[in-house]
């Protein structure tokens, strides 16, 4: 059976766990009989496609769900109405399908507690714990103090509560422009704590939400939404990014006032950064608005559906997530990892095909004219229930330009003149003479085959160092490879020198596009499809591809740096 990679696996049994900080946390919760079932979230904001940085969280979220026999929601959080949209969240929801998660019927939106979140705002003014603030935003920055020095209390801070309330009704109401007035969280201007300077945790900004409409004209901050969406889902275990480390005691303190029906308890472990690209939606967005790539499904891009389009497997992106696993420190991985984590599925799954992309044409000179015979070829020697299918041979062939070299240095296992070598699946052949063509550049091969060495033997069992691919001259179909490189010159395109953006390091060579030419049976390639071109790589037929015209998107090389690196087997925490 062939791979395709828009079909998901599920994943309904549970991996023999490896330990980490969470779990501990968990299994001590569960121990201790402070929880009896765990539930998990993912919290997405639909402001962009899901990066290969959310599966880490997406895994790990379900993954403990799993695990544990508990459940994992999947909340929006669209708080943010002008950044959102629903184009992002039905890409999120397929995304994390494919990545082989279900939320079931566990499905939230921010905005479906907008109301319950305005009443709490108003328990807050009623216990004089918020108040309306008339800072513009310029000033609340100035009054906010700095690491070292203490804050300035807002010269409204200590509205009486009816007043608040009224002002706030309003702003609700609709009765102030944009940004005229803020609702603060009334906690402490001298916290050490940046956050806990009387945050905002409301703002007024007229913008149509995908999902409310215009019913709304004030919405919550981030800061106040996620800890009550939480306790509102009976979220046990709110696991987040490493940044919200210091936001924790706004998380803590918010629940604490309210009576909210439980207290959740926000983890933070570290992001996934991967070298050679980067991983925030608003520097993807970029590329994608100013048109460095073509959209945010570009098989270049760090998203989950470029990814997917390119022909990386949900499973790779799993055993990525795993082989990381989870800390505090932040680190980031090496884009060879996934590409092993790649390779490593494909090999399993991948049919294996010939092609050409810089073809060289070959003449069997005493192979008769006009005849052509069908050789029987494996499709995958890792898996014996994938069969065999018939490819064609005939007196004229084509093999890969770089496979035959004039003058070869010593060690040279491929084509020479005099030489002889396997033609993967069919004969061995010998090159009796170059021909070139008006320019002296090499035009074709004369070669001789042996009759005897059908399949790759020959009688006298005398051994070939090389075996080459190759297809039939008068029997193959021209395809498009697309051939892609790093999106960035430098692994960390974070850290550009002065004056500079992560846009200068672009690289100029990350797509290259090839006519190349391959074997008949690939015409059949359905998107999403995914084979090995031997000794070239893996590719998966693109949804560009027309009925007689595939597109193939290359994947990965089959060389493999990472394991060289003989580091395959650890694990990285
Ligand atoms: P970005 O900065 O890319 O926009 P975000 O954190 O704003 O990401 P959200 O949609 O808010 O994106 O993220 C949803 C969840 O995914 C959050 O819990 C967040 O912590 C987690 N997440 C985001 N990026 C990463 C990453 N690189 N590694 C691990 N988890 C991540
Ligand atoms: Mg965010």
């Amino acid at each position: 059976m062939n791979h395709k990679n828009e079909e998901s696996d599920t994943l309904t049994e549970a991996k023999t766990p490896v330990s980490n900080f969470i779990r501990t946390i968990i299994d001590n919760d569960l121990q201790t009989g402070k929880h009896s079932k765990i539930v998990t979230r993912f919290p997405p904001e639909p402001n962009g496609y899901l990066h290969v940085g959310h599966t880490k969280s997406i895994c790990l979220n379900f993954g403990l769900a799993r695990d544990y026999q508990g459940v994992c929601h999947l909340r929006f959080d669209d708080t943010n109405p002008e950044a959102e949209d629903v184009e992002y969240v039905d890409s999120i929801m397929e995304d994390i399908r494919w990545l082989g998660w279900d939320w079931k019927d566990k499905l939230f939106y921010a905005s479906d507690y907008y109301e319950k979140l305005y009443d709490y705002a108003e328990i807050l003014i009623n216990d004089g714990k918020a108040f309306v603030c008339e800072l513009s935003a310029e000033e609340m920055n100035k009054n906010r103090g700095t690491l070292t020095q203490p804050g300035i209390d807002s010269p409204w801070r200590d509205r009486p509560a009816a007043e608040n309330l009224d002002l706030f009704r309003r702003m609700r109401a609709g009765e102030f422009a944009d940004g005229q007035m803020t609702l603060r969280a009334k906690i402490d201007m001298r916290s050490g704590n940046i956050n806990m300077r009387d945050p905002v945790i409301y703002r007024i900004k007229r913008a149509s939400h995908h999902r409310t409409g215009d019913k709304w004209c004030i919405y919550p901050m981030y800061d106040y939404t996620h800890p009550i969406s939480d306790a509102l889902e009976g979220i046990t275990h709110s696991i987040c990014t490493l940044e919200f480390e210091d936001h924790r005691p706004l998380y803590d303190w918010i629940l604490d006032q309210l009576p909210v029906p439980c207290h959740p308890r926000q983890i933070e472990f570290a992001r996934l950064n991967l070298s050679y690209t980067v991983m925030s939606k608003r520097l993807l967005l970029t590329l994608v608005k100013e048109g460095y790539v073509n959209g945010w499904d570009d098989p270049r891009m760090p998203t989950v559906a470029g990814m997917r389009r390119r022909g990386f497997t949900a499973a790779a992106l799993r055993e990525l997530a795993d082989r990381i696993g989870v800390a505090k420190a932040s680190s980031t991985v090496d884009f060879e990892l996934l590409q092993y984590c790649v390779r490593e599925d494909l090999n399993k799954h991948a049919k294996r095909v010939m092609a050409v992309l810089d073809p060289l044409k070959v003449i069997i000179e005493n192979y008769p004219e006009d005849t052509t015979e069908m050789l029987e070829a494996i499709n995958n020697p890792e898996d014996e229930t994938a069969g065999t299918r018939m490819i064609p041979f005939s007196r004229e062939l084509y093999i890969e330009r770089e496979d035959f070299l004039t003058d070869p240095p010593k060690g040279w296992f491929r084509l020479a003149p005099g030489a002889e070598i396997r033609l993967k699946h069919a004969y061995y052949i010998t090159c009796k003479e170059v021909v070139l063509d008006a320019d002296g550049k090499i035009d074709k091969l004369i070669c001789s085959y042996d009759p005897a060495s059908g399949g790759g033997w020959t009688e006298d069992a005398r051994k070939v160092k090389g075996t080459l691919h190759w297809i039939d001259a008068s029997n193959c179909i021209p395809v498009e490879a697309r051939i892609y490189d790093q999106l960035f010159t430098v692994s960390d395109p974070m850290s550009a020198e002065e004056g500079k953006t992560f846009l200068d390091y672009l690289n100029p060579d990350s797509l290259k596009v090839i006519k190349a030419l391959a074997e008949p049976s690939l015409a059949e390639a359905k998107p999403g499809e995914s084979f090995q071109f031997l000794r070239l790589g893996y590719f998966c037929a693109d949804y560009d591809s027309k009925p007689s015209a595939p597109v193939f998107n290359r994947v990965v090389t089959l060389k493999d740096s990472w394991q060289k690196k003989g580091v395959v087997s650890q694990r990285l925490v």
